[in-house]
């Protein structure tokens, strides 16, 4: 569990892949701050128009409201003085400023909560989050359950062909799937699981 410093801002991070409850995981998170009566302000992509347009939502519906940004300077445009909670969903949808970001924000003393998937459907690092995590005090990887196998899931397993890095879109778009069931899905690139014969 998280043990809350006092008096300093720091950074938590929820990543994992979709489906895993990162969502979820903030709002919960959030929602707490807000019972606490913390000054809160809630971020996510303008681009990520899946749900409701001002606010984040999970795949199990449970919702919170936020503001809608096209970037991180926006972010910043909107950001009050008085903010004391900063949460952003789908992180992984800013660039590498987000990360640079987050810590000018702890460093000034706000409680930065950031959701975001780790990996692209290609299974790469998706920046800004390895950056965030590790600047970050906190880390939360969250695993969602293969849709294949049942096992815990670490990939969101692209169905549609588009080769593009960003492809919003949800259930009837990506899967998640274990590191074996992702592997068996593209035969061609499944190079990584030949290191067995060491
Ligand atoms: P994320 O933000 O990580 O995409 P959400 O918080 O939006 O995740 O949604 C998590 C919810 O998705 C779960 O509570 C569950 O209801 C649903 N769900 C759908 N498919 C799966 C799956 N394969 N594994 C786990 N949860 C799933
Ligand atoms: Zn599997």
């Amino acid at each position: 569990m998280i043990v809350q410093p006092n008096d300093v801002g720091w950074i938590e991070v929820i990543c994992g892949p979709m489906f895993s409850g990162k969502t979820e995981e903030l709002i919960r998170r959030l929602k707490r701050a807000q019972y606490a009566e913390q000054n809160l302000q809630v971020f996510k992509p303008r681009l990520d128009d899946r749900y409701h347009d001002d606010s984040i939502v999970s795949h199990d519906e449970s919702a919170l409201s936020s503001e809608p940004v096209e970037s991180v300077e926006d972010i910043r445009d909107r950001l009050q003085p008085s903010t004391e909670v900063v949460g952003i969903d789908e992180s992984q949808f800013f660039g590498s400023e987000l990360a640079d970001f987050a810590g000018e924000l702890a460093g000034e003393g706000c409680r930065v909560v950031v959701a975001g998937l780790d990996l692209d459907y290609r299974g790469e690092p998706f920046e800004p989050m390895p950056r965030l995590m590790a600047r970050s005090e906190y880390v939360t990887k969250l695993l969602a359950i293969c849709v294949k196998c049942g096992n815990p899931a670490n990939h969101s397993y692209r169905l549609a062909s588009d080769p593009q890095q960003v492809l919003v879109g949800s259930d009837d778009e990506y899967e998640a799937r274990c590191r074996r069931c992702f592997q068996e899905g593209y035969p061609s690139s499944s190079s990584e699981s030949s290191s067995e014969d060491n």
